[in-house]
């Protein structure tokens, strides 16, 4: 008898005293959603949760998928065996194999660590790990015993029959999705605001998205774009709801009756309200961006101020303390950089002023809106809105 499965380590949800059956529970139904297609069990045994039921040629696409779902903090490939030294000993053998082979090692240092929660197994902890050890060191002359820092750590555990791992994986971290209510994130073709909204995803927030687009400036590749960016969020997130917002005929009536330098901020401000509409149509308490202060000229201080001035609900900038090469390190380890590097216009792009100005002025923003019927053009554009459901690619 010999079953692969994983053991999910799980973090902050520790922390969260009362709620903690309520975190378990939404990570367990999270990490079933995330392997719906893979006809895995997710179970909770003695307080740990366990992955099983995979097909072992499976078991490469299950801990990718455990290792994106937030909550998880890490993640174990063990074996099930019997409840037997002999079994034990040749799991361990095996495991510590893998182990080497994964590290490109010829000789290794290990140690061996058993915990009995079935106290009627003999011998005890310390027997364990003497008689494993033993057996391990016979099998594979070139390892040795190092019990302050062995290369492999191979840990056992006794409890309903022995689990043996060797291996503990990293995985997202965070809270699962949730658990911290809903945000809108506003989701260009950028390489930021994917990042923006994976990190409030992280905190345990379900992430809806909506993208502008001035068609025809805008064209069918930049909107496909933004399709798949969802899409490689959604292998966190869970599916996210995507609204595309038509962005046209109000950047017009901008570009032609307002001053050029304010067109940004003008074009943010009306971003921003419609985003926060659509927020508030469907329950969302926040919106997302991928600001960075100072990257852009939209992104000053005063520019942010005054794109802030429209919201009634929090705006949460994660990224705002963060250097472009930070981001684009993480959009690399989340995987979405590359779709954000391909080309595709962004609406604030085609019409983009010469000389924006850096430091707008409020009175003067209030002036530049009331040229335009702006209320009616906010209207139009969410009656235009093209809403979906994005699925994670897999
Ligand atoms: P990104 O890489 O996310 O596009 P950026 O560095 O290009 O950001 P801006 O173009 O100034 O910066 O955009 C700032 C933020 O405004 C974006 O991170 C995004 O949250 C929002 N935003 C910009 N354009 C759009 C759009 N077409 N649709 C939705 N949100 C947008
Ligand atoms: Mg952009």
């Amino acid at each position: 008898m010999m079953e692969r499965l994983l053991l999910i380590k799980y973090g902050e949800i520790h922390l969260k005293g009362l709620n903690r059956p309520f975190f378990k529970r939404l990570l367990r139904q999270r990490l079933l959603e995330n392997m719906q297609d893979l006809h895995c069990r997710v179970q909770e045994l003695h307080g740990r949760v366990f992955v099983t039921g995979f097909a072992p040629a499976d078991e490469p696409l299950v801990i990718e998928r455990c290792i994106k779902t937030f909550g998880v903090v890490g993640v174990s490939p063990a074996a099930k065996v019997e409840k037997t030294l002999e079994a034990i000993g040749q799991a361990a053998i095996a495991e510590l194999q893998a182990a080497m082979q994964r590290d490109g090692q010829t000789q290794c240092t290990f140690k061996v660590k058993a915990r009995r929660e079935d106290k009627t197994f003999s011998p005890n902890s310390d027997g364990i790990n003497r008689e494993i050890g033993g057996m391990i060191l016979q099998a594979l002359p070139q390892t040795r015993v190092d019990v302050h820092r062995p290369d492999h750590l191979i840990q056992v555990e006794v409890r309903d029959g022995a689990y043996v791992y060797a291996q503990s994986i990293q995985a997202a971290g965070g809270m699962p999705v949730g658990s911290s209510g809903k945000a809108m994130l506003m989701l260009s073709g950028g390489i930021d605001s994917p990042v923006a909204g994976w990190m409030m995803a992280k905190r345990g927030m379900t992430i809806s998205a909506v993208h502008f687009l001035s068609p025809p400036y805008t064209g069918e590749p930049a909107k496909q774009k933004v399709l798949d960016l969802a899409s490689e969020m959604a292998c966190y997130c869970g599916p996210i709801r995507l609204h595309l917002v038509r962005f046209t005929e109000l950047q017009e009536e901008l570009y032609e009756k307002g001053r050029h330098e304010y067109l940004t901020v003008l074009m943010r401000r009306s971003m921003m309200q419609i985003a926060q509409r659509l927020a508030e149509e469907e329950g969302a308490k926040a919106l997302i961006t991928g600001e960075s202060l100072g990257q852009v000229a939209s992104q000053t201080i005063d520019a942010i101020r005054a794109t802030n001035a429209v919201a009634d609900m929090p705006v949460f900038r994660p990224l705002i303390g963060m250097d472009k090469t930070e981001i684009i390190e993480m959009a690399r380890r989340i995987g979405t950089f590359e779709t954000s590097i391909r080309p595709g216009e962004d609406c604030c792009t085609v019409f983009v002023p010469k000389h924006p100005a850096t430091h707008p002025i409020l009175e003067k923003i209030a002036a530049e809106e009331a040229k335009i019927d702006l209320p009616r053009l906010i209207e139009q554009a969410l009656e235009r809105t093209e809403h979906m459901i994005i699925q994670p690619h897999q």
